[in-house]
């Protein structure tokens, strides 16, 4: 995405009104006290970023969370004084509140039961997999595990790494997740997804910077990643014009391109889906390693990263009308570039990406590995490598991943089909001569 990366932990996120609120009570104040982020939390999310061995511990250890309704509405005595109840908190909702874009910072003190919700919403089983000062939970369904941990923004979804807006709670030793969190990344991710239709098949493909915008460089080869993006690019659009798909590419050679430009783009060409391509960095440190995806932040919602621009949550935009979408193809891509890059480093919600904001279609963009890193960027450097960070998008593309990333009957259509003829002018590794420093706030 850009140079200067630094590490960029979740960081605590801007607590609700009704936490901050709460936490003027004695009582909640212990309680956060019991259960504040100490090095046995640490440990535990160090767990969870190694993603789903929590499900598994959880079939063995048993303890169901919320199977009794009655149980979660009732407050018992000896609880009380631990967590106080208040009007701020929302009750175990029967029925969610209907979600509304303009709404939705109205949604700050809504929290919802984990277990009752998916109880009643059927989809599946509550489980407690972890317990002690950071207790977690899975939930299993028919479309796969979700497992989260208390105060935690990691949470899991079928052994793949996702960033919630806001960190589950626990109330009367209940989880509970934000409303936001449950409509725009539980529920989008329960109700399963098929990708692309054959008739919705135009896709524009954005290979980052270009130009005077060089975007960040190789420790390896001193390569610019605008090289990369677009030998991505053209690898990819030649593997889904073979299969049928009407492909544009916002650049096919070493040109600036403005963002605007690159939706206006998208808009023109009516496409169904908008994917841009970059590769990351963490310079000077070269340890970060791994995958990241994003897609536009909901309104209402914290961002995962920020990058110390203004994070509004009270702004939605024109592609926040594709946030179910957004997240579905979002995690289809990052699943399937797993099979290739080695780091899960999640999918993330960005606000601040110019290159989303407008698009009246769902767009994610990828970041698909760290040319910061000696190893990473040796493998990025391979040409092989990046054949198969194209073979993996097309493929999900392609409907040969479903959402759970398993492969379908079609099988792999894409690998090994020789690339068609192309305008696409990736350029040659000679690119030292190219010139200058991206202007501060350039990535996207
Ligand atoms: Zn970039």
């Amino acid at each position: 995405m850009a140079k200067r990366r630094g590490p960029d932990k979740p960081r605590i996120r801007r607590v609700s009104g009704a936490l901050k609120r709460l936490e003027s009570a004695a009582g909640f104040r212990r309680m956060l006290r019991v259960l504040k982020p100490g090095p046995i939390l640490i440990c535990f999310l160090i767990g969870v970023t190694g993603c789903a061995t929590g499900p598994r511990e959880a079939r063995n250890r048993g303890a169901v969370a919320g199977s009794n309704a009655a149980e979660e509405t009732a407050h018992p005595p000896e609880q009380i004084e631990r967590v106080p109840t208040g009007p701020q908190l929302a009750p175990p909702a029967t029925t969610l509140p209907e979600w509304s874009p303009s709404q939705a910072r109205g949604y700050a003190d809504t929290w919802i039961s984990l277990g009752r919700w998916s109880r009643e919403s059927g989809y599946g089983t509550l489980r407690q997999v972890a317990f002690g000062p950071a207790p977690a939970f899975a939930l299993s369904t028919t479309t796969g595990v979700f497992f989260l941990r208390i105060h935690s923004l990691v949470a899991n979804w079928n052994g793949l790494e996702l960033h919630l807006g806001f960190e589950p709670q626990l109330i009367n030793d209940r989880p509970f997740v934000h409303f936001l969190d449950l409509k725009k990344t539980l529920e989008p991710l329960l109700r399963g997804f098929t990708s692309s239709s054959a008739t919705n098949r135009t896709v524009v493909i954005d290979p980052g910077h270009g130009g005077q915008n060089t975007g960040t460089i190789s420790v390896t080869d001193g390569v610019y990643e605008k090289e990369y993006t677009l030998d991505w690019a053209c690898r990819l659009e030649s593997l889904l014009a073979t299969n049928g798909w009407q492909v544009f590419l916002t650049r096919t050679s070493d040109i600036d391109v403005s963002l605007s430009s690159r939706v206006a783009l998208a808009e023109e060409h009516k496409a169904d889906l908008f994917i841009s391509l970059h590769f990351n960095s963490a310079a000077p440190s070269q340890e970060q390693t791994g995958l990241e995806t994003y897609c536009l932040t909901p309104a209402g919602m914290p961002s995962t990263l920020t990058r110390g621009y203004d994070d509004d949550p009270a702004l939605a935009f024109a592609n926040n009308a594709f946030d179910t979408e957004n997240l579905q193809y979002a995690v289809l891509l990052h699943r399937a570039l797993l099979t290739v890059v080695r780091n899960d480093r999640g999918v993330r919600h960005a606000r601040f990406l110019g290159v989303l904001r407008g698009q009246n279609r769902p767009a994610i963009l990828i970041e698909g590995g760290y040319l910061s890193n000696p190893a990473e960027s040796r493998r990025i450097a391979d040409p092989a490598y990046r054949q198969k960070l194209a073979e993996a998008v097309a493929a999900a593309l392609d409907g040969t991943l479903d959402a759970g990333g398993q492969r379908s009957e079609t099988g792999s259509r894409v690998a090994g089909v020789p690339p068609p003829a192309s305008e696409c002018q990736p350029p040659a590794s000679d690119s030292q001569s190219s010139n200058s420093i991206p202007e501060k706030g350039q990535f996207h």
